[in-house]
């Protein structure tokens, strides 16, 4: 997968994930030499893993829905989704030969839900486009007048400075796959700002059970029996202290230090910041979602006759499993037999989130470098000549399909400025 040449290539993109694929492929559409480095021995490792569960390439709902979705960056963002939106992507896959549905959710999935049809459809057309690619080089900061400096196969190797350079090394999730953040160094010199690398769409590590208690987490055997379940249907609710708000029915899964999964997910940023600010975050789960509290009340307060009271929960309301384990959790002896406790407690069960977890372990990062010290391009205006794009730059996103359209659309205004600049050198 690797060629070589002593000349200077015109433009080099480093990163081979699909913001990096876009930059190059933008480059190239504009008759530029390009060369792609990559650290790994293949590109585009996480976007493989991506369309393990169903490749979800963007989603389907109006552009101004779609544009909330990147909170405060929305504004920010809106010119690289001119460039490249939700309907523009599924065009584009679609002159790759992958044709995309949309699923129950309004996401967007190609027909097969994989990523590597896909991926090998594009490295074809843009290897035909004339792009280089050397992989096992990674990538370690500049040498004098420009030079790029990277680990090599065979020791380290510098390579001249080319015309433009598009960066688009990922954020800090899985490094395993590649990205590591070690970006951030050589940048940070170079005179970017960079915002603190924190995980985003990320699991969290439990506080204390009650409120009070100096033991935190699960207890063993609820661990034990159920680490690795999900819980559904749940309404997870959580009302921060700085006034934001999230409420939104879905399910999670039960984790040996905590929580994770979709719904989790949805709500990681929010309860991420809770966390930062105020050293915790409380959320409140409706074990109960389709049942209003007078409901829940009456059925509880029923007389049960000699039936055991988890037999009555299972029969009248169908809590049993992982949702009975969870009232026993949170509630002791005597308060699970407190009518009133109990039926509030299955509408509002109190969970003290103490930590996220890593950024390694998270599906994406938030963070990086700040939109504030790039032209509208994605050029560090400290640095002409170097672009930047994908999941590096500061914004982030819920799971939706939003963090691969966000960062494919980056990747194309990147290669497009990063081309325009490269011909005003020439
Ligand atoms: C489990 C999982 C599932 C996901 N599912 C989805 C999904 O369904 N839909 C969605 O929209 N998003 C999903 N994402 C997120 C999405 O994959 C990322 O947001 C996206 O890949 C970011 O693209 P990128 O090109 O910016 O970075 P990356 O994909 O991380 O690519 C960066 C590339 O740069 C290379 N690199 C890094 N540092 C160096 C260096 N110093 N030198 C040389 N090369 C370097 C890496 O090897 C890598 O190839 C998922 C993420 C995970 C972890």
């Amino acid at each position: 997968m690797s060629s070589n040449s002593s000349l200077p290539a015109q433009a080099l993109v480093i990163g081979g994930g699909p913001a990096g694929l876009m930059a190059a492929e933008r480059l190239a559409a504009a008759g530029l030499r390009v060369d792609l480095y990559d650290a790994m021995p293949s590109v585009g490792r996480k976007f493989l893993l991506a369309g393990k569960g169903g490749l979800n390439l963007t989603h389907s709902e109006e552009r101004e829905a779609f544009e909330q979705r990147f909170a405060e960056r929305a504004q920010a963002l809106r010119p690289w989704l001119d460039r490249l939106d939700g309907p523009a992507l599924r065009q584009w896959a679609a002159g790759l030969g992958i044709e995309t549905f949309v699923g129950s959710s309004g996401r967007v999935f190609p027909t097969d839900m994989k990523a590597a049809p896909l991926l090998r459809a594009w490295l074809q057309r843009l290897r035909a486009a004339g792009v280089r690619f050397h992989m096992r080089h990674r990538w370690l900061g500049w040498a004098a007048e420009g030079a790029l400096r990277f680990a090599a196969p065979e020791g380290e190797r510098t390579v001249p400075a080319p015309a433009a350079l598009v960066l688009a090394l990922g954020g800090a999730s899985w490094p395993q796959l590649g990205s590591n953040g070690a970006w951030q160094g050589p940048l940070a010199e170079a005179g970017a700002e960079i915002a603190p690398l924190r995980a985003a769409n990320c699991g969290f590590d439990l506080g204390p059970r009650r409120e009070g208690a100096a033991e935190a987490g699960w207890s063993a055997f609820f661990v034990e029996r159920w680490a690795g379940q999900p819980v559904k249907p749940v309404r997870l609710v959580f009302e921060g202290r700085s006034g934001r708000r999230f409420e939104r029915q879905g399910e999670f899964v039960v984790t040996a230090r905590g929580i994770e999964g979709s719904l989790v997910y949805a709500a990681s940023a929010l309860l991420r910041d809770e966390i930062a600010e105020f050293g915790e975050a409380l959320l409140h789960l409706d074990l109960l979602p389709n049942h209003d509290e007078a409901q829940v009340l009456a059925e509880v307060r029923r007389p049960r006759g000699p039936r055991s009271l988890s037999t009555h929960l299972k029969s009248r309301l169908g809590i049993e499993g992982l949702k009975a384990a969870l009232l026993y959790e949170v509630l002791d002896k005597a308060e699970i037999q407190d009518t009133e406790r109990l039926a509030r407690t299955l509408k509002r069960l109190p969970l003290r989130l103490a930590a996220a977890r890593p950024v390694a372990e998270a599906i994406s990062t938030a963070g990086g470098v700040r939109l504030e010290c790039l032209d509208e391009h994605l050029m560090l205006c400290q640095r002409p000549g170097v672009f930047c794009a994908g999941e590096m730059l500061d914004w982030e996103a819920p799971t939706g399909g939003y963090l691969l359209t966000a960062s494919m659309a980056s990747g194309w205004v990147a290669g497009e400025g990063a081309a325009a600049y490269a011909k005003r050198q020439a």
